[in-house]
């Protein structure tokens, strides 16, 4: 019996060998945002409402990390019951320097991450439905960054 894979949330990252936030690039200015939900460029100086589908850094460096102590609001999805609190860093992605938040990679805190280390994106189930894995991104400290 095999599970297929789905991200949690549609269109807001791809899933396989590499997976990667997808983001959306102001074809007028270059801007880009994430998640893809804009309808019109953030770019104060820009009206475009025009933009197109990249992927973006599956790096980058911690900017902030905390735990959360309480549930997030929806669209988080608990995985466990009672709620258990999880560590969350907010990454300043390696090229486009957005902060993207997430979860941090299940087995790590936030005392495996400081300010500045650096960071990929993985995929980690969130639950199963109908024979179909939901997984999510997080972050997980790379080899370099541990050590200490
Ligand atoms: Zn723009």
């Amino acid at each position: 019996m095999s599970q297929q894979i789905m991200p949690a949330i549609e269109g807001w990252f791809t899933i396989g060998e590499e997976p990667a936030l997808v983001g959306q690039r102001c074809t007028k200015c270059g801007t880009i945002v994430f998640p893809p939900v804009a309808t019109f460029c953030t770019n104060p100086s820009c009206s475009s409402r025009e933009f197109s589908s990249v992927p973006l850094s599956r790096t980058g460096t911690v900017w902030s990390c905390t735990d959360a102590h309480y549930q997030p609001p929806p669209p988080f999805i608990p995985t466990t019951d009672p709620f258990e609190p999880f560590a969350i860093a907010a990454v300043e992605l390696e090229a486009e320097r957005l902060v993207v938040l997430g979860q941090v990679a299940t087995g790590f805190g936030p005392g495996d991450l400081k300010v500045g280390s650096s960071v990929e994106l993985v995929l980690e189930p969130l639950e199963v439905r109908d024979d179909t894995q939901y997984v999510v991104w997080k972050w997980r400290p790379t080899s370099e960054a541990s050590g200490s």
